[in-house]
């Protein structure tokens, strides 16, 4: 088969970026007041302040006001709760992010269930989670990285994806479940895949739409692809590049891998996704939108599709 297409989740991401910017300021004109993103984060893990410091720059880029609290690790939940039960007060603010994951002592379901579901631009409120699974799609919040993820099946299947199998590998609530979901709502036949599956390279190879979304570097070898399928890499796993030579304190550098075999992938898949420049940077692209779509609620204005 000819190598696949590379489908550019940069590239969506950056489409999506420009359409919140032009509709954030046709409700800034309408309503005087910007789109308010909260981001929260206790304690000083290095990924997640990366994680949150982008997010910001990219609120502050589409117009948003952008808020960022910023608590040491020893914050008690109850400090925590209190924080997110002013964010929810705060009409200045459509959307409350807390950065996962949380110190040991604090309940991180607790303070997500805290966050007002009309705020909750992560998707992860129960009440969210079901909306999105009760087919009430207009009125969920869908989890960013899933939402992003099928966007780029869109981009190159369409809309509605009958008589297509989808493959996922992962249950997890972030990704694996609320993908199952989406692609159901898009009327896929749905197989969720996880560690428990047997012979899972045969049940990947039924799937026209691959999603992996494991956590474990390139597993998903050329044998877990149909021919023709479209796959969808979620993983982020950083490995030992020893052909990049080594760092300052003479460990080897690293890079950054998905959970599928992309050059392998990609000799039989119709297109793949790749990693980085994939599903990545389509996450913080559906934060901002959800937050816009927030605010758009408030003022009664319409939020693009
Ligand atoms: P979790 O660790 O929560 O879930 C992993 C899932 O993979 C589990 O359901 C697990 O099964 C399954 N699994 C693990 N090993 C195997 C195996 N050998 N065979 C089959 N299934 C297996 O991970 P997440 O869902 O949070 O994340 C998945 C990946 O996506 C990670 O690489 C993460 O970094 C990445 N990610 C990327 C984001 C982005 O912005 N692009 C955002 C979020 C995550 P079981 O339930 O049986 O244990």
């Amino acid at each position: 088969m000819a190598e696949a297409k590379r489908i550019d989740g940069k590239a969506v991401a950056a489409r999506i970026i420009e359409t919140v910017k032009a509709s954030t300021e046709t409700l800034k004109a309408k309503t005087g007041t910007a789109p308010g993103l909260a981001v929260v984060i206790v304690g000083e893990d290095p990924a997640s302040q990366v994680y949150v410091g982008s997010k910001a720059k990219t609120a502050k880029e589409c117009g948003f006001t952008s808020i960022k609290h910023e608590l040491d690790a020893e914050t008690s939940e109850e400090t925590l709760l209190k924080v997110v039960r002013d964010l929810n007060a705060d009409p200045a603010v459509n959307g409350i992010l807390v950065q996962l994951p949380l110190p040991k002592h604090i309940d991180e379901a607790k303070v997500i269930q805290t966050i007002d579901p009309d705020k909750d631009v992560d998707g992860f409120h129960l009440i969210n989670v079901g909306r999105l699974s009760t087919g009430a799609l207009a009125e969920a919040f869908v989890p960013c990285t899933p939402a992003g993820s099928m966007l780029l099946v869109r981009e190159v299947l369409g809309d509605d994806l009958s008589g297509k199998n989808a493959v996922i590998v992962g249950r997890s609530n972030i990704v694996g479940k609320p993908m199952a979901q989406l692609l159901l709502a898009a009327n896929a036949t749905v197989t969720i895949a996880h560690s428990r599956t047997r012979d899972l390279q045969a049940v990947c190879r039924g799937a026209d739409i691959l999603v992996a979304a494991v956590g474990r570097p390139e597993m998903l070898t050329g044998d877990y692809v149909k021919d023709g399928a479209v796959v969808i890499d979620v993983g982020i796993n950083r490995i030992e590049a020893p052909e990049k030579g080594l760092k300052e304190d003479g460990t080897p550098k690293t890079r950054l891998v998905g959970d599928v075999n992309y050059a392998e992938a990609s000799e039989k898949a119709a297109a793949i996704t790749p990693v980085p420049g994939g599903v990545g940077p389509m996450t913080i692209a559906m934060l901002m939108a959800n937050t816009l779509r927030s605010a758009c609620r408030v003022a009664g204005a319409e939020a693009p599709k």
